[in-house]
């Protein structure tokens, strides 16, 4: 079955994700490639609610979902919140399009009530279990049913379902995948399966039918778990006498033991990663590359590059692995290549949890003093998450809390002078005639090495516990400039009373 869209057409595609938990990793991959194909073609990307499974699906995932789209900076042309000349978006708002499509299959007698019930039906897979043969679907019971006689039954209000009358003898179904290749299901196994269930509602297979016409949809770009729906959904065009779109289907996300990526592995959800400091820039290259390459070399490729030169031609059908360490790595790459302001932003949430207060005023308040962290976090971070430990010291006020370790290995080592290494640099940050500039700071107390005879790791080491607390941190002296000369002295101060015997 080839399908029979017209050349030139604009292209259309969607991400219809169900509503029952989080955007999930492999979610996340399918929004991005349908968003990036929209993109790279001059398309449109529509974004389609499917909450038909009324046990499990929930407005609050629709817009944890929704949130999660938006945060990974993936626009849709049409769907909620924006509307668009299809709409509604949201599956359980679209009744009277399932219900017209209906009518039009009684039409046509491609459809028939069935009657059998729930139990009459688990009798008959348990008795062919028992019988030692595969259950191959439904008997077909109601399929030759006299109209009159369903008719008075329908009327009579008893329970039904609708189903497809799958034609006899139907060749096999055949389409041609993007991503898969040519596939061939034989027709005869297929169920003639449940369009609309006894209480009115869709199945999934019909809902999306009728969706993705509605919605002039060109291309369905969508995991492979939905493979072996798709010769049932190509069955139920072929009894509308739908055009056939495209089908681009996706192959899994493995984890790096090569099992189906799961909650083992890890983080699962698009929000997790977000929450654990990995930027939306990130995620969209790496998850674009599970499963696309741009050349089979390039790893860095920016969301403009995407929506440039993504193609379906270049996803490839082999399972991809999902590398945190890349992902990571990458990270720390977007990081480094950030502007100052875009960092604030993406960090406000670690950037304020170091200085123990979230509110409005107070970030607005110190947004360019926070931007002046940056050049001395980017180059140390590879997650946004590090913030808070590389920073606090800045937040202690007059207070410091120093780490033993580092007091022993450096105040306290045998002959290293950091007593009088501190009493100078504190006679240097006292000087109220030296600004309060980090190079100017820096190289007052670097002048000290020469006539103290003092390598400047023995001066400035000292130095970087007593302000920062810790051996190991961030620039020194652009620390210093970002704190008040009365913290500093402060600190120097209390670090002398309390380390060195008096
Ligand atoms: N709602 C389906 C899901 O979340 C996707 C259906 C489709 O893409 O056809 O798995």
């Amino acid at each position: 079955m080839v399908s029979n869209k017209s050349a030139g057409e604009q292209v259309r595609v969607r991400f219809a994700p169900s509503p029952t938990g989080r955007l999930h990793i492999g979610g996340a991959r399918t929004a991005i490639y349908n968003w990036a194909f929209a993109r790279a073609t001059g398309g449109v990307f529509v974004l389609r609610i499917e909450d038909t499974d009324p046990d499990r699906s929930t407005e609050e995932n629709t817009q944890i979902i929704l949130r999660a789209l938006r945060w990974m900076g993936l626009d849709w042309d049409e769907g909620p919140e924006v509307g668009g000349p299809f709409g509604p978006y949201i599956q359980t708002k679209r009744t009277h399009i399932y219900a017209e499509a209906l009518e039009k299959l009684k039409a046509k007698n491609a459809v028939y009530p069935c009657f059998c019930s729930k139990e009459e039906l688990e009798q008959k897979r348990a008795a062919a279990e028992e019988a030692g043969k595969a259950y191959i679907g439904y008997d077909k019971t109601c399929r030759d049913l006299d109209p009159a006689v369903a008719q008075t039954r329908i009327d009579a209000g008893e329970p039904h379902v609708w189903r497809l009358r799958v034609p006899e003898g139907h060749e096999p179904i055949e389409f041609d995948d993007a991503v898969y290749g040519h596939m061939s299901f034989p027709a005869d196994v297929m169920d003639d399966m449940i369009l609309v269930r006894s209480d009115g509602s869709p199945t999934y297979n019909f809902a999306v039918v009728c969706d993705d016409t509605d919605m002039r949809i060109t291309h369905v770009i969508r995991g492979d778990d939905h493979l072996s729906n798709t010769p049932r959904q190509i069955l139920i065009y072929e009894a509308l006498g739908y055009p056939i779109p495209t089908f681009a289907h996706l192959s899994m996300i493995l984890g790096p033991d090569g099992k189906k990526l799961s909650k083992r592995h890890g983080a699962t959800s698009v929000e997790e990663y977000r929450d654990e400091g990995y930027l939306s820039d990130t995620m969209v290259n790496f998850l674009a590359l599970l499963g696309w390459s741009l050349d089979g070399e390039t790893t860095i490729i920016p969301r403009d590059v995407l929506c440039e030169k993504f193609g379906l031609n270049r996803i490839t059908k082999k399972d991809a692995i999902f590398d945190e360490t890349k992902l990571t790595w990458m990270n720390g790459v977007y990081i480094r290549e950030m502007t100052p302001a875009a960092f604030v932003e993406a960090a406000r949430p670690w950037l304020c949890k170091a200085a123990g207060c979230d509110d409005d005023g107070f970030f607005e308040g110190h947004r360019v003093w926070f931007e002046k962290l940056y050049p001395l976090l980017a180059e140390r971070l590879v997650r946004l998450d590090e913030i808070p430990d590389k920073i606090a010291f800045l937040f202690w006020g007059n207070n410091i809390i120093l780490d033993a370790d580092s007091v022993d290995k450096t105040l306290k080592k045998e002959g290293c002078r950091a007593k009088e290494a501190l009493l100078a640099c504190r006679d240097v940050l006292a000087d109220t005639s030296i600004s309060w500039n980090f190079e100017a700071l820096q190289d007052a107390c670097k002048a000290l090495c020469e006539p103290m005879e003092l390598k400047p790791k023995l001066l400035f080491q000292p130095l970087r516990v007593a302000i920062t607390g810790n051996m190991v941190s961030i620039p020194l002296f652009e620390s210093i400039e970002l704190m008040s000369r009365e913290n500093v002295l402060a600190r120097i101060d209390y670090t002398i009373d309390h380390v060195f015997e008096q």
